[in-house]
């Protein structure tokens, strides 16, 4: 009897010690990730740049690696909130804001032109554990449109602001606002002259032979220490757009969505699609009443019924366990991920 008990002891010291980590199975490199029900969910950070045409043998090393510091460095900013016990809220703001201040993506500084020249944000956020949301649509002087989308979202009854009213709105709330000048860059004022003269409203997404097709709309999606999800979005919206359209990234339940009890959600892609299909909401609900995976809901919806469609993009989603895919049907998606007890990981192609 002594000995049967020393045995099972001695059995289960060895799985203990040959099986450190037994719930977490790495499926395929970064772009998924399954992690068993039972264990305490990894805080997890997921971000994209954009999806699009981004093709290896159109990109400089230089511009590589130009992208994948950047996306490191939201990614470590992120992180260093979650580690120190921050929200997820608030590792999605300071993440994304990075990336608005950054000429590469097509958010904030970089941001694409419309059709009569000017620039138009739109971002939003959500708060999984409430739900509660916050939006701007068509901001022409908020430096930082996440941040006015949280302000939305946390001093004012509403969920989405839009056009002059929403710029007026976050400067009361003390943010900053720049002149319209600061969101020019040469290289999405190019990109309108080329769409002006095919008459296309932004070729990225739509013409795969196009050759110098990339995209730069931002998000974020972070688990907390608490379980919390947030997600968030933020954009240019397309090249070429008439003044006034607002795409999917501002709209809850397109281009960003949360909820503790599903998963989170940020959208990139042609806007139209992911608004008609309300994208990021439906992955949700084919979790909630499909009883389908995260994997298996967000790859429907990415690979199946928006391609099947012509409606080119991809997302970032994450569930309260830790589990997080990044399916995209275009040729690349900027994205990177960084979890508990790993490495930052950062990818851009197929
Ligand atoms: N979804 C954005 C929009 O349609 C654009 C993008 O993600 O590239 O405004």
């Amino acid at each position: 009897m002594k000995h049967l008990a020393i045995f099972t002891l001695l059995l289960l010291l060895q799985s203990a010690c040959t099986n450190q980590n037994p719930s977490i199975v790495n499926t395929a490199k970064a772009d998924k990730q399954t992690i068993e029900a039972s264990s305490i969910p990894p805080i997890t950070l997921v971000i994209h740049g954009g999806a699009g045409t981004i093709l290896k043998e159109n990109m400089s090393p230089e511009l590589e690696e130009a992208y994948t510091s950047k996306l490191t460095e939201a990614l470590n900013v992120g992180f260093a909130i979650l580690e120190k016990g921050g929200s997820s809220m608030d590792a999605v703001q300071k993440t994304i804001h990075i990336l608005e201040d950054s000429p590469l993506f097509n958010a904030g500084k970089g941001a694409v032109f419309t059709n009569d020249g000017h620039n138009e944000l739109d971002a939003s956020i959500m708060d999984g554990k409430t739900l509660h949301a916050g939006a701007v649509a068509g901001v022409k002087t908020v430096k930082n449109p996440i941040d006015a989308a949280r302000k939305v979202m946390e001093n004012s009854p509403h969920v989405m602001m839009a056009g002059q009213g929403a710029d007026i709105f976050a400067k009361e709330q003390g943010l900053e606002l720049v002149d319209s000048s600061y969101f020019f860059t040469q290289k999405r004022w190019d990109a309108l002259q080329k769409a002006l003269k095919n008459e296309q409203m932004e070729l990225d997404h739509d013409d795969p032979n196009n050759k110098d097709k990339k995209k730069g709309t931002v998000g974020a999606v972070a688990l907390d220490k608490n379980g919390n999800l947030a997600a968030g979005t933020s954009t240019g919206g397309m090249t070429n757009k008439r003044w006034g359209r607002v795409g999917d990234s501002p709209i809850i339940g397109a281009g960003t969505y949360a909820n503790n009890e599903t998963c989170a959600v940020s959208s990139t892609g042609h806007g139209e699609f992911f608004i008609r299909y309300v994208v990021a909401y439906d992955i949700a609900a084919l979790m909630e009443y499909g009883g389908k995976s995260l994997e298996e809901a967000a790859d429907y919806v990415v690979n199946q019924k928006l391609k099947e469609q012509g409606g080119r993009g991809g997302v970032i989603a994450l569930d309260a366990q830790g589990n997080y895919v990044m399916p995209f049907n275009t040729e690349g998606m900027f994205r990177g991920v960084v979890q508990e007890g790993k490495e930052v990981e950062v990818l851009i192609y197929r």
